[in-house]
């Protein structure tokens, strides 16, 4: 199968075609316009187009025309760029994805198209896991900017879903749940504000003895996701057309549920275990409209109901505390091997969004 894989140079895409290409037959082409994490792929069946979707129309069409399937994962995808460049990320998120969709539709071609597990919103008390066919979408209000992400995302899997009853789009929307693993987001230097999501702060903390920042306490709860049982997930919905044709998917892991302050201190022992050092970072509490600003509101709980891919035999299999041992070691051999790191590793730049 050919498929084209926007935003391949980001923590899921560099990790997914690396899956793909030993995993199956698939030839891969990738737009990016970063191709820091993707250095490491070399492979006769991988071609990278370097390149901003925005500039490259013509190319994209031609590589639509070429593909069987479209894997989009551009998007801003952190919390701060929510709250500091909303339009930017509206823009990007929703506007630049209609062009995309027209083009799968003109030249008849699947789209996997990927949205979030934050367009359920927040629980308002439900513990019930998230249910991609029931469950309702809550957003906050709309001076909590922090919602633009979700409300952009939301809007566009209705109008996907729109297209694919009007227009016959063939589509499987997926909704990930925090995925973690290597090549993910960017280290920052000692109580860096913002920036990229909480593995990379904490790990950052860890290696740099800077404060872990507990965003209001570290009460969020969230279940985290290995990014190679995710890519399992991801490779199944590429190989089942008809099983995925026209539906919305979660892929988490519903067994790995923490509190931020939890996975905290999981970190701090996994760092003392793989190094048989302590590390001297010190959790910290700081309220969420400093770390990001003013429009900061933040989803309270949050766990997947994965029983749509159980049945088509997918089942996570690696549990917390191995997600994050396995995903820390990755650091942490990189860091002490490489004679240059990218600038992804560099715990040193502080990185404000
Ligand atoms: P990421 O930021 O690592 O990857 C996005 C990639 O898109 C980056 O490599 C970036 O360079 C590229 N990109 C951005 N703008 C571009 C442009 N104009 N032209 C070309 N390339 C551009 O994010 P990720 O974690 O890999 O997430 C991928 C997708 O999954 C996103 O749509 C995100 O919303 C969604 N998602 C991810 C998670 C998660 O746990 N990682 C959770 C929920 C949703
Ligand atoms: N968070 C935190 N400290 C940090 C970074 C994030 O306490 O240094 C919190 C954040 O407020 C949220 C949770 O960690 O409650 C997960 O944040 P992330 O950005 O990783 O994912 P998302 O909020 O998009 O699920």
């Amino acid at each position: 199968m050919n498929i084209l894989m926007l935003g391949v140079g980001g923590f899921i895409g560099s990790n997914l075609a690396a899956h793909l290409l030993a995993n199956s037959d698939h030839v891969i082409a990738g737009i990016d316009d970063n191709d820091e994490k993707i250095a490491d792929i070399q492979h006769e069946r991988f071609t990278f187009i370097p390149g901003d979707v925005r500039r490259i129309g013509d190319k994209v069409d031609d590589l639509v025309r070429w593909a069987d399937v479209v894997v989009d994962l551009i998007a801003y995808a952190n919390p701060s760029i929510y709250i500091t460049r909303p339009l930017d990320v509206v823009n990007l998120n929703l506007f630049q994805n209609l062009e995309l969709i027209d083009r799968c539709i003109k030249h008849r071609k699947r789209l996997v198209q990927f949205s979030t597990s934050e367009v359920y919103g927040l629980s308002e008390g439900r513990r019930k896991p998230f249910s991609e066919d029931e469950t309702n979408l809550v957003m906050g209000p709309v001076k909590k900017q922090r919602w633009i992400y979700a409300s952009a995302k939301e809007l566009l899997e209705r109008i996907i879903y729109a297209h694919g009853q009007q227009d016959g789009l063939d589509f499987t929307i997926i909704r990930p749940f925090n995925f973690v693993g290597p090549k993910f987001d960017y280290l920052v230097g000692p109580g860096a504000l913002g920036g990229p999501r909480v593995f990379s702060h904490f790990m950052s903390a860890l290696l740099t003895g800077g404060p872990m920042q507990l965003v209001d306490g570290g009460h969020a709860h969230r279940s985290y996701t290995h990014i190679d049982d995710a890519s399992r997930a991801i490779q199944l919905i590429i190989d089942r057309p008809s099983a995925c044709h026209q539906e919305i998917l979660n892929i988490g892991s519903p067994q790995n549920g923490a509190t931020v302050r939890e996975l905290a201190h999981l970190m701090l022992d996994l760092y003392r275990e793989l190094t048989g050092k302590s590390s001297e970072a010190k959790l910290v509490d700081i309220a969420g409209t400093s770390f990001y600003g003013e429009g900061y509101e933040d989803c309270d709980w949050r766990i997947p109901d994965i029983r749509k891919l159980e049945a088509l035999g997918w089942q996570p299999r690696i549990n917390l505390r191995d997600t994050f041992r396995s995903t820390m070691a990755w650091y942490l051999d990189r860091i002490d091997s490489a004679d240059e790191l990218p600038s992804y590793l560099r715990a040193e730049a502080v990185s404000l969004a």
